[in-house]
């Protein structure tokens, strides 16, 4: 066992990005002076901004920068450093790294490289961790390769199961296999994905759990044989095998299952005679049977949530190990607080199967105050700052924001506040996309696996695209709406003065029925229709989404029971229309189509008669009221100011007379035809 002391002032930050800049932030409150290492795209950026010192490694390209092993080792002695801390990714699992650094007598804030090479191949850590006593998910993972004796392994294992590259990472050379019949495909396709993608073809099989969570643990070991566990983190929100919402504690986990999780990662650490910070990663079942994935030796990107709930600084802990210290706490003195939540906003869409984003980020800020929010609820760990520019060079995460609350339930509705009060603009980025996972009520009903996300597209991902078709025709029939009540003289009507003898410019917004509440702006669109007289076809002109600047003549003819046809630019189609309070449904044999319209031009009341009451023409939030009760108005003043879709619409007096009383106040929300003010008219 080494105990030599390895005292340092001055540490080296071998990344770049969010985890660069919390580094330094723990290095600096110890009084180290920090480095910071950059390529030529980020000369300007935050954590080179924030560092004492900063050093250039190459050109923009990772493998010419920030994996580069001889530039950094070079930068390190060139400032004095006597520490390289290396973050996550690049080369923070890297033993030739390791051994670099032993050679130069430069500390490397990490595991010695002997434990990065024990958990490097799957298949000899499934064998030490099967020697230290650490559950397996009941599988083989021997040496013999054999067609056959694999094919009688995984019979004898039951299916579904799941074949993994021994030497694999990153999903590749990993399929389920879920019936005999299909192994010895499987098997050919996963030994040439894993031969392209590590140069070895081994496998491994194991049994394929239905319906697991991504539980891990966090360890941390010294170097003078303690070992403890910081508990216990859920990652189970994942696409494509990537996390994306974290929390710990992980929900109803018992004591003793806690306890038990924790010493088994603890094992599976010594076994490997770890130092420092390191997460073992289990699938836990639904009977509770917790079985070993793998071990990743190094920092956690959602190591925050641990901080959070047990006050500790993992970073601290990190750098004082690496000292030569003893860990800070002993096990009986770890103890859990509240409950945390991380989230990691990506520069990335969504709705195009996650791409990733690039741009300038015109704002890039969290009003915790104007959220009603405290700094000790909220952190926001950001390597960006309004004005930075995020390149396509590197991994496309921004910022994680991590929240704290006496329980799940307080701390889910502050992550939501928060992912509300986030203010990103110029960039895209998942931030919608994080705010429905966080508010969906699966979630919050801890209906959690591994495959929460997919079990859940249809809710999650945002306004589909919908086609110009879908749009002008959703558009005439709430244009022809607009007429019909018009003709009965509707409440509606007499709300909008539509009027048909005239020559006129009608403004309609549609968007999807899902997104009216939600701030998604650029789900609008805006259609607006003239036309000379009722005999001429609508002339439409969309603006906005992917549709933005298309112009068309348009004809709507009423057919029998909900059957219209719908002629667009000479092109008539057949379509079923029905609907539903401001959403009209489409369908046609390819499918359904939902849109929420509503109209938005001016609105006049020239030729009305006096209302007794103002109803809402749609769903939103009431922004202000404009005149007091019993306040005299004329006819066509504003009275209130309603806000949907983004868009924002004026209830005006319908003649000369007063308010009697307001139903609403500012910031309430109002259904579609609820009634906003008893009105009051002179005689
Ligand atoms: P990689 O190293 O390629 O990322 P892992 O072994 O860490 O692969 O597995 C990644 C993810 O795949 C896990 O988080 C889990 O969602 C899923 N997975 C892995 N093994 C199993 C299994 N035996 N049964 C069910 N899901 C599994």
């Amino acid at each position: 066992m080494t105990t030599q002391v390895n005292k340092f002032d001055t540490l080296l930050i071998a990344n770049r990005g969010e985890i660069a800049c919390r580094v330094m932030r723990t290095a600096r409150r110890l009084g180290l002076k920090t480095v910071a290492v950059y390529s030529d795209a980020d000369a300007t950026a935050r954590h080179v901004r924030e560092a004492d010192e900063a050093v250039r490694l190459g050109p923009a390209s990772a493998r010419e920068s920030y994996l580069n092993v001889d530039a950094v080792i070079e930068a390190a002695k060139r400032t004095g450093s006597g520490a390289i801390h290396p973050g996550y990714g690049f080369l923070s699992e890297n033993g030739a790294f390791v051994n670099a650094l032993d050679q130069a007598g430069i500390t490397f804030v990490g595991p010695p490289a002997s434990a990065i090479a024990a958990m490097g191949d799957k298949s000899s850590a499934k064998a030490r961790m099967h020697n230290a006593g650490v559950p397996l998910v009941p599988g083989y993972h021997g040496d013999d390769q054999d067609d056959a004796l694999l094919r009688a392994e995984a019979d004898k294992i039951g299916y579904p199961v799941m074949l993994k590259a021994s030497a694999g990472g990153g999903g590749k050379g990993m399929r389920v296999v879920e019936s005999g019949d299909g192994f010895q495909a499987a098997l050919d396709g996963c030994r040439r994905e894993s031969k392209a993608a590590f140069g070895d073809d081994r496998m491994l099989i194991e049994k394929y759990l239905v319906q697991p969570r991504h539980v891990e643990v966090q360890v941390f070991c010294d170097t003078h044989g303690n070992g403890v566990y910081l508990f216990e983190r859920d990652c189970s929100v994942q696409r494509r095998h990537q996390k994306v919402l974290e929390e710990a504690p992980a929900p109803g986990m018992t004591p003793e299952l806690r306890r038990e999780m924790g010493e088994a990662a603890v094992r599976a650490a010594q076994e490997i005679h770890y130092v420092g910070a390191g997460t073992v990663e289990f699938l836990l079942d639904a009977d509770g049977s917790f079985y070993f994935m793998e071990m990743n030796t190094r920092l956690q990107v959602e190591h925050p949530v641990t901080e959070m709930i047990t006050g500790q600084d993992l970073v601290e802990w990190q750098l004082r190990v690496a000292m030569g210290e003893r860990l800070p706490l002993n096990q009986d003195e770890l103890t859990i607080t509240g409950h945390s939540f991380e989230a990691r906003l990506y520069a990335e869409d969504p709705e195009q199967d996650f791409l990733p984003a690039t741009g300038r980020l015109e704002r890039f800020a969290l009003d915790l105050a104007g959220a009603g929010l405290a700094p000790d609820q909220v952190r926001l760990d950001s390597g960006v700052e309004s004005g930075d520019v995020v390149s396509m060079h590197y991994d496309p995460m921004l910022a994680k924001l991590i929240v704290h609350g006496a329980d799940r339930d307080a701390a889910l509705a502050t992550l939501n506040r928060a992912l509300a009060a986030l203010d990103v603009q110029g960039v895209v980025t998942n931030r919608a996309f994080l705010q429905r996972l966080a508010t969906h009520p699966g979630f919050k009903n801890l209906e959690l696996d591994t495959r929460f996300i997919e079990r859940n597209e249809a809710t999650l991902f945002a306004p589909k695209a919908y086609r110009l078709e879908e749009y002008a025709s959703a558009a005439l029939i709430g244009l022809g709406q607009l007429a019909r009540e018009c003709e009965s003289d509707s409440p509606w009507d007499r709300h909008d003065g539509f009027r048909l003898n005239a020559p006129h410019t009608i403004r309609i917004a549609l968007c999807d029925p899902a997104s009216v509440q939600a701030d998604d702006s650029d789900a609008v669109v805006v259609v607006e229709g003239t036309r000379e007289s009722d005999a001429d076809p609508w002339n439409l002109t969309l603006t906005g989404g992917s549709v933005d600047g298309a112009t068309l003549t348009a004809r709507l003819q009423q057919l029998d029971g909900d059957a219209v046809a719908v002629t667009l630019n000479g092109h008539r189609r057949r379509l079923q229309a029905r609907r539903d309070g401001h959403v009209v449904v489409l369908s046609d044999p390819a499918g359904e189509t939902r849109l929420f319209w509503r109209r938005i031009d001016a609105i006049d009341h020239g030729h009305h008669e006096a209302e007794s009451t103002l109803t809402a023409p749609m769903h939103g939030t009431v922004v202000t009221l404009l005149v007091e009760p019993e306040q005299r108005v004329e006819k066509g003043m504003p009275l209130m100011v309603m806000e949907a879709m983004k868009m924002e619409h004026t209830m005006t007096a319908p003649a000369d007379g007063y308010v009697e009383c307001f139903h609403f106040n500012a910031g309430d929300t109002v259904g579609q035809g609820d009634v906003l003010l008893d009105f009051a008219a002179d005689a």
